[in-house]
């Protein structure tokens, strides 16, 4: 499976993309876990995120590019992927199709999460995180039995330093002047699939279901 996940931050779709690993195997590549674990590596690339990060602007293209690159390109490249928060502008979605290109791969569809703005907001300022596994839970819709304590590992969990109130602002307006535009861009070139995002999670994994059953 080589997929990419579409969606404004809050959207559910790096949920869905976890559920998509467990049931077909292909990994799932985040490039804001990736950025989150440089940033508390203090690794050069995660002080240089850290500033973009915090005010929930975009993180610079070389940057993100040089992290997808290092896990498709190469001998040990991976041929699957669940692409999760990349491409998030037109510039890296074009990147992602050189890239491809150059490996003989082809994308095999773009699944749009979709989700009104106001219920973004309030499903952002909910969500939680375990600080060890990495599994999400929200205080609203999905809490874990025990607040502040992973249902999964046990582990502590914690509002991202990026979902408070200012910075969900920034990125929502982020989302949509730089992130929204693939919307078009991946329907154009015949390979989007829009899931109505503001469903039941499990009806919503049914439907991505149907999708990989058609994938080529
Ligand atoms: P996410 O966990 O996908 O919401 O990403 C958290 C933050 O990491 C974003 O608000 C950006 O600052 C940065 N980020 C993640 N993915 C990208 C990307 N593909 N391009 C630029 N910045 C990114």
């Amino acid at each position: 499976m080589r997929v990419v996940m579409l969606g404004a931050p809050g959207s559910g779709k790096g949920t869905q993309a976890k559920q998509l690993v467990q049931a077909y195997g292909a990994p799932q590549l985040s490039t804001g876990d990736l950025l989150r674990a440089a940033v508390k590596a203090a690794s050069p690339i995660g002080l240089r995120a850290k500033a973009a990060m915090d005010a929930g602007k975009l993180v610079s293209d070389d940057i993100v590019l040089g992290l997808i690159e290092e896990r498709l390109g190469g001998p040990d490249g991976l041929h699957e992927f669940i692409l999760d928060g990349f491409p998030r502008n037109l510039a890296q979605a074009e990147a992602l199709e050189t890239l491809l290109g150059r490996l003989s791969l082809s994308l095999q569809a773009a699944i749009l999460i979709d989700v009104s703005a106001e219920e973004l907001k309030r499903r952002i300022a909910g969500r939680r995180t375990c600080r060890d596994c990495g599994a999400i839970y929200n205080v609203y819709t999905a809490p874990s039995a025990r607040e502040g304590v992973c249902d999964a590992c046990g582990g502590e969990t914690y509002q991202r330093s990026d979902d408070n109130e200012s910075t969900v602002a920034q990125r929502l307006a982020t989302y949509a002047a730089e992130t929204a535009p693939l919307v078009e861009f991946y329907r154009a070139a015949g390979k989007l699939h829009t899931v109505d995002g503001e469903q039941p999670v499990d009806t919503i994994f049914v439907e991505l279901r149907k999708i990989a059953k058609v994938l080529s």
